[in-house]
Protein backbone atom coordinates (compact mmCIF):
# COMPACT_ATOMS: atom_id res chain seq x y z
CA UNK A 1 0.00 0.00 0.00
CA UNK A 2 1.30 3.82 -1.01
CA UNK A 3 1.50 5.63 1.86
CA UNK A 4 1.22 9.50 1.42
CA UNK A 5 2.47 12.61 3.54
CA UNK A 6 1.12 16.07 2.75
CA UNK A 7 3.66 18.40 4.23
CA UNK A 8 1.66 22.12 4.35
CA UNK A 9 1.37 25.33 6.33
CA UNK A 10 -0.89 28.10 7.30
CA UNK A 11 0.51 30.75 5.11
CA UNK A 12 3.58 30.72 2.59
CA UNK A 13 7.12 31.34 3.61
CA UNK A 14 7.77 28.65 6.83
CA UNK A 15 9.61 26.87 5.57
CA UNK A 16 7.28 23.85 4.16
CA UNK A 17 9.31 22.87 0.86
CA UNK A 18 12.67 23.10 2.50
CA UNK A 19 11.36 20.41 4.87
CA UNK A 20 9.58 18.36 1.91
CA UNK A 21 12.20 19.05 -0.16
CA UNK A 22 14.81 17.42 2.72
CA UNK A 23 11.86 14.29 2.96
CA UNK A 24 11.96 13.57 -0.32
CA UNK A 25 15.58 12.94 -0.10
CA UNK A 26 15.62 11.00 2.75
CA UNK A 27 12.74 8.72 1.59
CA UNK A 28 14.06 5.29 0.03
CA UNK A 29 11.21 4.76 -2.41
CA UNK A 30 9.17 7.71 -2.86
CA UNK A 31 7.55 9.76 -5.24
CA UNK A 32 7.65 13.45 -5.15
CA UNK A 33 4.32 15.62 -5.56
CA UNK A 34 4.75 19.42 -5.44
CA UNK A 35 1.22 20.39 -5.39
CA UNK A 36 1.68 24.17 -4.18
CA UNK A 37 0.41 25.10 -7.83
CA UNK A 38 0.72 28.18 -7.15
CA UNK A 39 4.05 28.83 -5.92
CA UNK A 40 5.70 26.12 -7.24
CA UNK A 41 9.38 25.95 -5.94
CA UNK A 42 10.36 22.36 -5.41
CA UNK A 43 11.76 21.95 -9.18
CA UNK A 44 14.43 24.72 -7.81
CA UNK A 45 15.82 22.36 -5.23
CA UNK A 46 15.42 18.56 -7.23
CA UNK A 47 15.95 19.80 -10.76
CA UNK A 48 13.36 17.49 -12.65
CA UNK A 49 14.51 16.15 -15.64
CA UNK A 50 10.95 16.02 -17.33
CA UNK A 51 9.77 12.81 -19.40
CA UNK A 52 6.10 13.49 -19.93
CA UNK A 53 3.81 16.33 -20.37
CA UNK A 54 -0.05 16.59 -19.84
CA UNK A 55 -2.47 19.87 -20.65
CA UNK A 56 -4.67 21.03 -17.78
CA UNK A 57 -7.62 21.96 -18.37
CA UNK A 58 -9.31 24.09 -15.58
CA UNK A 59 -13.01 25.73 -15.91
CA UNK A 60 -15.00 26.26 -19.26
CA UNK A 61 -15.20 29.46 -20.49
CA UNK A 62 -17.54 30.90 -22.99
CA UNK A 63 -17.03 31.24 -26.56
CA UNK A 64 -19.16 33.12 -29.51
CA UNK A 65 -19.54 31.88 -32.88
CA UNK A 66 -19.86 34.76 -34.83
CA UNK A 67 -21.63 33.36 -37.68
CA UNK A 68 -24.75 32.88 -35.43
CA UNK A 69 -25.25 36.01 -33.24
CA UNK A 70 -27.46 38.65 -34.10
CA UNK A 71 -25.90 40.90 -31.68
CA UNK A 72 -28.76 41.61 -29.43
CA UNK A 73 -26.24 42.04 -26.67
CA UNK A 74 -28.52 39.76 -24.04
CA UNK A 75 -25.36 37.88 -23.42
CA UNK A 76 -23.44 41.23 -21.91
CA UNK A 77 -25.97 42.31 -19.78
CA UNK A 78 -27.00 38.79 -18.40
CA UNK A 79 -23.32 38.06 -17.74
CA UNK A 80 -22.49 39.21 -13.90
CA UNK A 81 -18.86 38.98 -14.45
CA UNK A 82 -18.87 42.05 -16.69
CA UNK A 83 -17.27 39.29 -19.17
CA UNK A 84 -18.58 40.37 -22.72
CA UNK A 85 -18.19 43.66 -24.23
CA UNK A 86 -20.51 45.49 -25.82
CA UNK A 87 -19.37 44.37 -29.12
CA UNK A 88 -19.84 41.02 -27.67
CA UNK A 89 -16.02 40.05 -27.55
CA UNK A 90 -15.52 37.78 -24.15
CA UNK A 91 -12.96 38.46 -22.10
CA UNK A 92 -11.26 35.38 -21.08
CA UNK A 93 -9.65 36.45 -18.22
CA UNK A 94 -12.89 37.73 -16.83
CA UNK A 95 -15.13 34.77 -17.51
CA UNK A 96 -16.00 32.73 -14.44
CA UNK A 97 -17.41 29.84 -16.82
CA UNK A 98 -21.04 30.34 -15.08
CA UNK A 99 -23.05 29.50 -18.39
CA UNK A 100 -25.60 31.69 -18.13
CA UNK A 101 -24.91 33.66 -21.12
CA UNK A 102 -25.04 30.24 -23.33
CA UNK A 103 -28.14 30.12 -21.33
CA UNK A 104 -29.80 33.32 -22.18
CA UNK A 105 -28.39 33.71 -26.06
CA UNK A 106 -31.50 33.51 -28.55
CA UNK A 107 -29.67 32.18 -30.75
CA UNK A 108 -27.73 29.16 -29.54
CA UNK A 109 -24.79 30.77 -30.65
CA UNK A 110 -22.24 30.54 -27.21
CA UNK A 111 -21.03 27.03 -26.44
CA UNK A 112 -18.83 26.47 -22.99
CA UNK A 113 -15.00 25.25 -24.70
CA UNK A 114 -12.05 23.68 -22.56
CA UNK A 115 -9.43 26.44 -21.91
CA UNK A 116 -5.85 25.17 -21.27
CA UNK A 117 -5.21 26.81 -17.97
CA UNK A 118 -1.61 24.78 -17.16
CA UNK A 119 0.27 21.82 -17.82
CA UNK A 120 1.78 18.77 -15.38
CA UNK A 121 5.08 17.17 -15.82
CA UNK A 122 6.19 13.80 -14.86
CA UNK A 123 10.01 13.58 -14.37
CA UNK A 124 13.24 12.70 -13.35
CA UNK A 125 15.37 14.05 -10.37
CA UNK A 126 17.78 12.63 -8.19
CA UNK A 127 15.69 11.23 -5.82
CA UNK A 128 13.15 9.59 -7.98
CA UNK A 129 10.22 10.28 -10.13
CA UNK A 130 8.52 14.03 -8.97
CA UNK A 131 5.14 14.74 -10.55
CA UNK A 132 4.78 19.13 -10.58
CA UNK A 133 2.78 21.82 -12.32
CA UNK A 134 2.62 24.99 -13.97
CA UNK A 135 -0.42 27.19 -14.18
CA UNK A 136 -1.00 29.89 -16.73
CA UNK A 137 -0.15 33.33 -16.39
CA UNK A 138 -3.66 34.58 -14.86
CA UNK A 139 -4.89 31.25 -13.86
CA UNK A 140 -6.03 30.62 -10.61
CA UNK A 141 -4.61 27.62 -7.81
CA UNK A 142 -6.74 24.89 -8.38
CA UNK A 143 -8.26 22.13 -6.50
CA UNK A 144 -8.53 20.33 -10.17
CA UNK A 145 -4.83 20.26 -10.86
CA UNK A 146 -3.67 19.45 -7.29
CA UNK A 147 -5.70 16.42 -7.99
CA UNK A 148 -4.10 15.62 -11.13
CA UNK A 149 -0.90 15.95 -9.72
CA UNK A 150 -1.48 13.55 -6.64
CA UNK A 151 -3.88 11.66 -9.35
CA UNK A 152 -0.60 11.02 -11.89
CA UNK A 153 1.69 10.27 -8.62
CA UNK A 154 -0.41 7.31 -7.35
CA UNK A 155 0.32 6.15 -10.55
CA UNK A 156 3.74 6.20 -10.62
CA UNK A 157 4.11 4.91 -7.40
CA UNK A 158 1.94 1.89 -8.24
CA UNK A 159 3.71 1.05 -11.57
CA UNK A 160 7.05 1.27 -10.08
CA UNK A 161 6.63 -0.54 -6.43
CA UNK A 162 7.00 2.82 -4.58
CA UNK A 163 6.24 2.85 -1.67
CA UNK A 164 5.24 6.32 -0.61
CA UNK A 165 4.03 9.41 -1.74
CA UNK A 166 5.71 12.90 -0.28
CA UNK A 167 3.88 15.51 -1.33
CA UNK A 168 4.06 19.48 -1.04
CA UNK A 169 1.15 20.72 -0.19
CA UNK A 170 -0.37 24.40 -0.75
CA UNK A 171 -0.17 27.05 1.78
CA UNK A 172 -4.03 28.09 3.93
CA UNK A 173 -7.45 26.41 3.72
CA UNK A 174 -8.25 26.61 0.18
CA UNK A 175 -9.83 24.03 -2.08
CA UNK A 176 -5.85 23.50 -3.02
CA UNK A 177 -4.74 22.63 0.34
CA UNK A 178 -8.11 20.30 0.59
CA UNK A 179 -7.07 18.66 -2.63
CA UNK A 180 -3.57 18.03 -1.20
CA UNK A 181 -4.85 16.49 2.33
CA UNK A 182 -7.59 14.28 1.57
CA UNK A 183 -7.15 10.75 1.62
CA UNK A 184 -3.43 11.02 2.88
CA UNK A 185 -2.08 9.08 5.83
CA UNK A 186 -0.56 12.20 7.63
CA UNK A 187 -0.57 15.57 7.37
CA UNK A 188 2.61 17.51 8.92
CA UNK A 189 1.62 21.03 9.24
CA UNK A 190 4.91 23.46 9.42
CA UNK A 191 4.01 26.59 12.08
CA UNK A 192 5.86 29.26 13.31
CA UNK A 193 6.14 30.58 16.84
CA UNK A 194 4.28 34.19 15.97
CA UNK A 195 0.69 35.18 16.99
CA UNK A 196 -0.41 34.95 13.05
CA UNK A 197 1.52 31.08 12.88
CA UNK A 198 -0.46 30.04 15.65
CA UNK A 199 -4.05 31.43 14.29
CA UNK A 200 -2.52 29.86 11.24
CA UNK A 201 -1.98 26.22 12.78
CA UNK A 202 -5.08 26.01 14.16
CA UNK A 203 -7.05 26.52 10.84
CA UNK A 204 -5.23 24.19 9.39
CA UNK A 205 -5.60 21.88 12.08
CA UNK A 206 -9.13 22.21 12.15
CA UNK A 207 -9.01 21.44 8.56
CA UNK A 208 -7.02 18.10 8.01
CA UNK A 209 -8.87 16.87 11.35
CA UNK A 210 -12.51 17.46 9.98
CA UNK A 211 -11.30 15.15 7.16
CA UNK A 212 -10.23 12.67 9.56
CA UNK A 213 -5.85 13.16 8.92
CA UNK A 214 -3.54 12.78 11.55
CA UNK A 215 -1.90 15.50 12.55
CA UNK A 216 1.56 16.16 13.24
CA UNK A 217 3.86 19.13 14.00
CA UNK A 218 7.08 20.86 13.14
CA UNK A 219 7.83 23.97 14.87
CA UNK A 220 10.15 25.87 12.64
CA UNK A 221 12.67 29.10 13.87
CA UNK A 222 11.34 27.83 17.29
CA UNK A 223 13.75 29.51 19.01
CA UNK A 224 12.49 33.49 17.95
CA UNK A 225 9.76 32.98 20.75
CA UNK A 226 10.36 30.85 22.75
CA UNK A 227 7.24 31.66 24.71
CA UNK A 228 5.19 31.11 21.62
CA UNK A 229 6.53 27.84 20.86
CA UNK A 230 5.66 26.85 24.33
CA UNK A 231 2.06 28.04 23.78
CA UNK A 232 1.90 26.13 20.57
CA UNK A 233 3.42 23.02 22.32
CA UNK A 234 0.74 23.43 24.76
CA UNK A 235 -1.88 23.48 22.14
CA UNK A 236 -0.47 20.23 20.46
CA UNK A 237 -0.74 18.44 23.83
CA UNK A 238 -4.22 19.25 24.53
CA UNK A 239 -5.59 18.67 20.67
CA UNK A 240 -3.18 14.94 21.12
CA UNK A 241 -1.09 16.48 18.40
CA UNK A 242 2.57 14.95 17.96
CA UNK A 243 5.30 17.80 17.54
CA UNK A 244 7.67 16.36 15.81
CA UNK A 245 10.41 18.75 15.35
CA UNK A 246 11.13 21.90 16.80
CA UNK A 247 13.91 23.35 14.30
CA UNK A 248 15.71 26.41 15.47
CA UNK A 249 16.59 29.84 13.68
CA UNK A 250 18.64 28.37 10.85
CA UNK A 251 20.67 30.17 7.87
CA UNK A 252 21.34 26.66 5.76
CA UNK A 253 17.96 26.77 4.19
CA UNK A 254 18.52 29.96 2.14
CA UNK A 255 22.06 28.87 1.46
CA UNK A 256 21.03 25.00 0.57
CA UNK A 257 18.79 26.68 -1.90
CA UNK A 258 20.46 28.60 -3.44
CA UNK A 259 23.50 26.21 -3.94
CA UNK A 260 19.97 24.16 -5.26
CA UNK A 261 20.52 21.42 -2.90
CA UNK A 262 18.25 19.94 0.34
CA UNK A 263 19.44 21.28 3.98
CA UNK A 264 20.37 17.59 3.99
CA UNK A 265 22.59 17.55 1.24
CA UNK A 266 24.05 20.50 2.24
CA UNK A 267 25.58 19.90 5.42
CA UNK A 268 25.75 17.39 8.25
CA UNK A 269 25.43 20.15 10.68
CA UNK A 270 23.03 20.09 13.86
CA UNK A 271 19.95 21.52 11.78
CA UNK A 272 20.07 19.08 9.04
CA UNK A 273 20.80 15.88 11.87
CA UNK A 274 17.25 17.30 13.52
CA UNK A 275 15.48 17.11 10.10
CA UNK A 276 16.62 13.75 9.92
CA UNK A 277 15.36 13.23 13.43
CA UNK A 278 12.03 14.68 12.31
CA UNK A 279 11.73 12.42 9.37
CA UNK A 280 12.45 9.45 11.36
CA UNK A 281 9.74 10.52 13.61
CA UNK A 282 7.32 10.84 10.88
CA UNK A 283 8.17 7.85 9.48
CA UNK A 284 7.12 5.85 12.25
CA UNK A 285 3.90 7.76 12.25
CA UNK A 286 3.60 6.50 9.05
CA UNK A 287 3.42 3.21 9.54
CA UNK A 288 1.85 2.97 12.23
S1 LIG B 1 -27.00 36.70 -26.73
FE1 LIG B 1 -26.32 35.39 -28.41
S2 LIG B 1 -27.09 36.40 -30.21
FE2 LIG B 1 -27.25 37.90 -28.59
S3 LIG B 1 -25.30 39.06 -28.71
FE3 LIG B 1 -24.96 37.38 -27.29
S4 LIG B 1 -24.12 35.76 -28.53
FE4 LIG B 1 -25.05 37.19 -29.94
S1 LIG C 1 -19.95 32.00 -18.87
FE1 LIG C 1 -20.74 33.35 -17.28
S2 LIG C 1 -18.95 34.60 -16.74
FE2 LIG C 1 -18.50 33.67 -18.71
S3 LIG C 1 -19.12 35.16 -20.20
FE3 LIG C 1 -20.84 33.76 -19.92
S4 LIG C 1 -22.10 34.76 -18.37
FE4 LIG C 1 -20.11 35.74 -18.32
Amino acid sequence: MVKQLTVISGKGGTGKTTIAASFAALAENAVIADCDVDAADMHLILHPDIFEIHDFYGLKIANINRNMCNGCGICATSCRFGAIGRDCIIDVYKCEGCSVCEYVCPESAIRMVEKKAGEYYCSYTRFGPMVHAKLGIGEEASGKLVSNVRRRATELALERGMDMIVIDGPPGTGCTVIAAITGTDLVLVVTEPTISGIHDLERVVQVAQHFRIPVAVCINKCDINKELSQDICNYCENRGLNVVGLLPYDKSPVSAMMDGKTVVEYSGDAFSLQIKAMWSEVSNLLLK
